[in-house]
């Protein structure tokens, strides 16, 4: 299995990458440091941060998914909107873990142990605003592809972290999604934020913000009544329609 990968995206920030793919994103300031998602935790990410700091480390989740939540097994405590309790405790149980040991061809003594970790539920994320030392992080709340979804803004870098607000394909089509104007209501109001550069868990490389508001213009009736159905893999059970709010980025939603 690969290991994790490292891009200084700023030298105070680092987005990570997952063995399985994902991203997460480090946030080191002079007095503490701030993880943003903690991935799918097949390899003991704790020790893997802990090899790039040793300041004091908040783990922030920006939802309960699998692939943002199951790493916090290795860490002794996380923090998320309590909205998406429920979403942690579908996501992060033994049905969810045994697809993914398979995914990442575990062996069968690190397949037990990822089988069977216990993991702390997350603590109420109530902070509206982070102070880790000459580096100052905002919590945004943006209900859409899970009701206690947040994004993250770090105003001395103008950066936005989007959490799974936005992805090469977006989804908005899990049982526990709100409306998709629900969604893009929360999209647009990430607009309002002066970032310039912003970073997505399922992208490798840093988003301009024209590409984003470009993208926020599309979520309109328009839009939304011109998509087609679709079919995407694993969720082929609920039915969904999908448009391209702007070129080359895949919006897909509850039909
Ligand atoms: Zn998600």
């Amino acid at each position: 299995m690969r290991d994790f990968t490292v891009s200084d995206v700023f030298p105070d920030v680092k987005h990570i990458r997952d063995p399985l793919g994902v991203h997460m994103t480090l946030l080191l300031g002079r007095e503490r440091a701030l993880l943003f998602d903690a991935g799918y935790g097949v390899l003991d990410f704790h020790a893997f941060i802990r090899g790039i700091t040793d300041l004091p480390l908040t783990l922030v989740l920006s939802h309960g998914h699998h692939d943002h939540a199951l790493g916090a097994m290795h860490f002794p405590s996380s923090l998320m909107l309590p909205q998406d309790l429920p979403v942690f405790r579908e996501y992060t149980g033994r049905r969810e873990r045994e697809k993914i040991a398979v995914t990442a061809r575990l062996g069968s003594e690190a397949r037990e142990n990822y089988l069977s970790a216990s993991i702390h539920e997350p603590e109420k994320l109530d902070a509206a605003v982070f102070e880790l030392g000459g580096l100052s992080v905002q919590v945004i709340r943006t209900p859409g592809h899970t009701p206690g979804s947040i994004a993250l803004y770090v105003p001395k870098q103008r950066l936005l972290l989007l959490g799974d607000n936005w992805n090469p394909q977006t989804w908005v089509f899990f049982p526990e999604s709100l409306d998709v104007r629900t969604y893009s209501q929360s999209f647009r109001s990430l607009m309002e934020l002066p970032f310039q550069t912003a970073l997505a868990p399922h992208a490798e490389a840093p988003l301009n913000r024209a590409s984003l508001v470009c993208f926020a213009q599309g979520l309109n009736e328009t839009g939304f009544a011109n998509a087609k159905p679709a079919r995407i893999r694993g969720y082929e059970h609920i039915p969904v329609k999908a448009f391209e709010p702007a070129p080359g980025a895949m919006l897909v939603f509850r039909a």
